[in-house]
Parts: structure tokens; sequence; C-alpha cells
């Protein structure tokens, strides 16, 4: 299976990623750390390889979603601290095991916490936890309101050491929500020095995503937490010519057909030959993550440098395209996105974003690393 050639893959550039992440090195203070955010399979490019390169390129910090994901991390023999970021209430136990970084959110996540810890076989002198604030995201976070709180909770579980605080900023990539992430980094800033009246060691602090990292450098403090730009996106015109496209999904024509006037293409009988077609049959559908709204003509795919739409519905592992005019043959590579603006302007036909184009591919498309 290993060195099977498949039709379908998503290939991923390892050496523009790297440089993605040293472009951002280049723009941080060399004392910054980073974590490499490798969440919902890797941001859909897959997480072991992406985590992989991220280890060996110096990351400090790999960062998911939840414990399932931190676990195959582990499997894979990634040695990194992994931050769990919504850490399942029963899913201590594994963490503890696993030696991850649970995110505490709220006092019910740090209640089921220190019960985990008491019920644990082995007795917990010392446990990390890293403590996320909500400065005006609202999704997790303790508030700041809730800080003195938080504080004598701590106070009264010294087993529990905290590692770093951190927020997530809003709008980070927008400019006319800047006003808005300036008051979010006053507002951490705040709960930072509110906690360090008690909190008497040192502790990581950290606020900026991808864009954040760019747009708002003064507020680096001691970590970024890198996610879509390493993967090839950024907001800020300045820095979109520095960072190299990673991602590239692609097929190989199936079959092709030539088809009289008057027929009609695939399910529904949605696509109509208003003249003959030649038409190119791909491995590729919805069930790999493609969404079956680029049907009908709705997108446009690339084979010898040339532009040929979609006809007829997509099927759920294949679709239809029509090539007529293009010289091709069978087995001829179709290339669905290629670089940040054809992955871009698919967002923008799905009415999406391309966190969640890359996200939506589906694990049984290939990842080629390349
Ligand atoms: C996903 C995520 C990031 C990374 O965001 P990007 O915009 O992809 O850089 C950072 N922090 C948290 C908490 C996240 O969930």
């Amino acid at each position: 299976m290993r060195k099977l050639k498949y039709d379908t893959t998503l290939e991923i550039h390892s050496k523009n990623l790297i440089s993605n992440l040293n472009y951002f090195r280049s723009q941080l203070l060399p004392t910054t750390k980073i974590m490499g955010m490798v969440k919902a399979y890797g941001y859909g490019l897959g997480p072991f390889g992406v985590a992989k390169l991220l280890e060996e390129n110096g990351v400090n910090y790999l960062g998911v979603a939840n414990i399932l994901e931190g676990v195959e991390l582990r499997k894979v023999g990634i040695k990194l601290p992994i931050m769990i970021m919504k850490p399942e209430l029963e899913s201590f136990d594994l963490i503890i095991e696993h030696k991850l970084s649970p995110v505490i959110f709220s006092f019910y996540s740090f209640r089921s916490l220190l019960k985990a810890l008491k019920k644990h076989p082995k007795k917990i002198d010392s446990f990390q936890i890293n403590i996320k604030i909500d400065t005006g995201m609202h999704r997790l976070g303790f508030s700041p309101n809730e800080i003195p709180d938080l504080l004598l909770a701590l106070k009264k579980a010294p087993q529990i050491k905290v590692e770093g605080v951190f927020s997530h900023l809003a709008a980070s990539d927008e400019k006319n929500h800047d006003d808005f992430t300036k008051l979010q980094i006053i507002r951490f800033k705040e709960v930072i020095s509110e906690m360090e009246k008690t909190i008497h060691y040192r502790f990581d602090k950290h606020i900026l995503n991808s864009n954040g990292a760019l747009r708002f450098p003064d507020a680096q403090f001691d970590m970024v937490r890198l996610g879509i730009g390493l993967y090839g996106f950024v907001s800020e015109s300045k820095h979109t010519k520095h960072i190299k496209n990673v991602a590239v999904l692609k097929t190989k024509i199936a079959q092709l057909k030539t088809i009289p006037k008057g027929d009609s293409i695939g399910y529904g009988r949605k696509g109509k030959a208003t003249k003959q077609l030649t038409i190119a049959t791909v491995p590729l559908g919805y069930a790999d993550g493609i969404s079956r709204r680029i049907g009908n003509g709705n997108w446009k795919v690339k084979l010898h440098n040339k532009f040929a739409p979609t006809v007829g519905s997509v099927c759920m592992d294949m679709c239809m395209i029509d090539v007529t005019g293009i010289e091709c043959k069978e087995d001829d590579e179709i290339y669905f996105f290629y670089n940040q603006d054809s992955t871009k302007q698919l967002s923008s036909v799905l009415q999406t974003i391309p966190y969640e184009i890359l996200s939506s591919i589906s694990p049984r498309v290939k990842r080629v690393f390349i």
C-alpha cells in the first residue's frame, strides 16, 4: 500500500511549510516560542506528517483540539509538549498517562481535573495546567471578573502549577476590528498582572494566532500559536508574498468520453451536452471533502495549464469535468487547487475560508509529503 501511487492526493510541500515557519520566526523576537497548531488533522494536511515536520524544525509546542488528537500524536512518537484546547471532562487520566497539557477554561473543568488527580492511583504532587482567558472571543475561557475566584481556587490546590495563561483573538486579521483586538490585548495584560500578584513563579503568556503574530507583534509575550499561516494563508498583503503555498489537491483522469449533443451527464441528468462534449471522469467526490456545490460548472479545475469546468452533479466518489477542446488523455493530472489564489477562490465560491477547505479534505484522500 505504501508504494502504491494514488490517483487523488493532497500534496503537502514540506519545504514551503518550513519556509513559512521561518518567515514567522523572522518576524518574531528570537526568544518567542512557537506553538504549531495541528488540530483537525493538522488543518487537514495530515497531523502526523505536519507534527513531525514542526517537531524536527524546532517548534516548541503543538496544539490540538481534543484528547483523541493528542493521544494519536503520542502514539506516532511525537515528543513535544501538546496542549489540548478542550479536554473531555473524563479524559484527565489519559492526559496524565500521555503527558499531555490540558487547557482549563472553566471552574467546572478545573473541578473535574482536581477530582481526577485525587482519584489517580499514583499520588501526583505537581500537575501543570494552562488557563484560558476569555478577553472577548466569547468561546471558551474564564472571564476577567472570574479571576479572583480562580486565584482562590488555585491557592487551595497547591499541587496545580500554572504553566501558561492565554487568550484568543476574535478578529486578528480584520483591520476594521483592530480597536477591539487592542482592547482584548489590554484586557489580557490586566488579567496577567492580576494573576502575577498571587502566582509568584514564571508562566507563559500568549494571545497571538498567525495573523495576530504578523499584525500585533508587540503582543507576542512568550509564545505565538501558529496555524493557518504555516499552511500558506495570511491576510496582510505585505506578508502574503513571503508565505508559500503548502497544499495541492489533485487527481487523475479515470476515463475520457465523447458525449453526443443532447445527452445528459451524471445524477439527476443535471449536466446537459448542448453540443458534443469531451468529458473527463475523475475519482474525487463529495466524500473526499469537496462540496457538491462545486458541481454544474461552479468550479474550474486546471489541467495542462488550461481551465475546465465541472459538468453535472458531483457524485460521492467522482465528478465529471468538461474538457472539450483541451488536449488530454486518461491518467493525466487534474488540479482542484494548487496555490493560495486558487484555494481562496474555491473558498469564496463555497462562501467559506481556506481553513474550512483544507480541514474538510477527508481522511481517505492520501496525504503525500513532498
Ligand atoms: C486554531 C487556533 C489557533 C491558530 O489560529 P490560526 O488563525 O490558524 O493561526 C490559535 N489559538 C487557538 C486557541 C486556536 O484554536
